[in-house]
């Protein structure tokens, strides 16, 4: 056989492989452990460079929410019960670099960013009565994580162009130019970044984690619905709450979480096992914070 017969005996062969193999890039799924969802495996960002862009983005967002409430108990605190939660999540998310910050800034916000990082608004947990309250709160960002809904909104709405930067980009990789425009796109606009709010189905399915993870962390889940009737009543104010331009959709959310309690928590609601702890939470958190100054200039305006 002559080289060049063989050389096309190859590329004959080799070509329904290839084929095989492209074709597989472009249908193969990965299904989410937390949602059951299945996603495309194009343009989907590995959970590696979702920790990437989380590391990224964390010091930035921090900055521009006047930095962490200056008080290691206080942080402790929040930490425990965030870590407490994130216990409870499916799969390998229990061991995401999960880090949870308690923001020194009086707007009412809550947020998270991919690979485990939350954030919570001392404006916000002033508002809130309870430990469960604070646990929903957080459980609902911690759905945002594990639902991987950055990392949705990235695959829906960039640009391929963009898309081909991050997907080629080294896995872990903090310095690339696409984490940078990314991290631009979340904490731009005022920190009420672009990829930061979500659509009607990401915080309803949110919701519906946070009050899993919450209940399953021995929380009451009625304590969710609270934390909506708190932000309501916000509402109502000279000036919408800021978490309601990244968490939008406050009537479906009511009504979901309304007849989750109704069902599948009808059990758990009011059910002493299941805890809200008002009075931890006021030695913990509402006492102490009091004692700490706000700071004179407010972020994410
Ligand atoms: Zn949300």
């Amino acid at each position: 056989m002559s080289n060049m017969l063989a050389q096309r005996m190859r590329r004959f062969l080799l070509a329904p492989v290839i084929l095989l193999s492209i074709g597989l890039a472009a249908t193969g799924c990965t299904t989410n452990a937390a949602t059951g969802e299945q996603r495309f495996l194009l343009g989907y960002m590995s959970p590696q460079q979702q920790i990437a862009l989380g590391e990224q983005a964390l010091p930035e967002l921090t900055q521009e929410y006047g930095g962490e409430v200056p008080s290691s108990d206080i942080q402790a605190y929040i930490t425990q019960i965030g870590e407490k939660l994130a216990a409870t999540t499916e799969a390998d998310n229990p061991s995401l670099p999960w880090k949870f910050t308690l923001l020194n800034s009086p707007v009412i916000n809550a947020f998270a960013l991919p690979g485990g990082k939350v954030f919570v608004s001392r404006g916000l947990a002033e508002k809130l009565t309870n430990e469960a309250q604070l646990a929903g709160v957080l459980g609902h960002e911690i759905g945002h994580v594990t639902a991987e809904h950055i990392a949705e909104r990235v695959q829906a709405q960039m640009g391929t162009q963009l898309l081909a930067q991050v997907l080629s980009a080294a896995a872990g990789s903090s310095d690339s130019a696409a984490l940078q425009q990314m991290t631009d796109l979340i904490v731009g606009y005022g920190g009420q970044g672009y990829l930061l709010s979500f659509s009607r189905g990401q915080e309803l399915e949110a919701d519906k984690l946070g009050m899993r993870y919450m209940s399953r962390a021995g929380y009451d889940p009625v304590a969710q619905r609270q934390v909506m009737v708190i932000l309501e009543k916000e509402t109502g104010g000279a000036r919408p709450p800021e978490i309601m331009s990244t968490h939008p959709y406050p009537e479906n959310r009511i009504a979901q979480i309304d007849e989750l309690l109704a069902t599948k928590y009808a059990d758990i609601t009011g059910n002493p096992k299941y805890k809200l702890y008002p009075e931890r939470y006021r030695k913990r958190f509402l006492l102490p914070i009091s004692k700490i100054p706000e700071p004179k200039a407010s972020g994410g305006q």
